[in-house]
């Protein structure tokens, strides 16, 4: 399994659950609007990213 984003591949548990490397995690993670983290729903369906600070969200995959 590749990571998402860069093709590298991805070789902890996490990393393969999550479809991105900790590097790439690290970035899709950051708001394009105001750079804080966005916190990441996980819980079932298709995971979403949201900012707290801003209001933005997406959706990751
Ligand atoms: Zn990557
Ligand atoms: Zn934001």
């Amino acid at each position: 399994m590749e990571c998402t984003k860069c093709g590298r591949e991805l070789k902890d548990k996490k990393s393969k659950e999550r479809g991105y490397g900790p590097v790439c995690w690290e970035k899709e993670k950051e708001c394009p609007h105001c750079g804080g983290e966005m916190n990441v729903d996980m819980s079932d369906g298709p995971v979403t990213a949201n900012c707290d600070d801003c209001g933005y969200e997406r959706v990751l995959f």
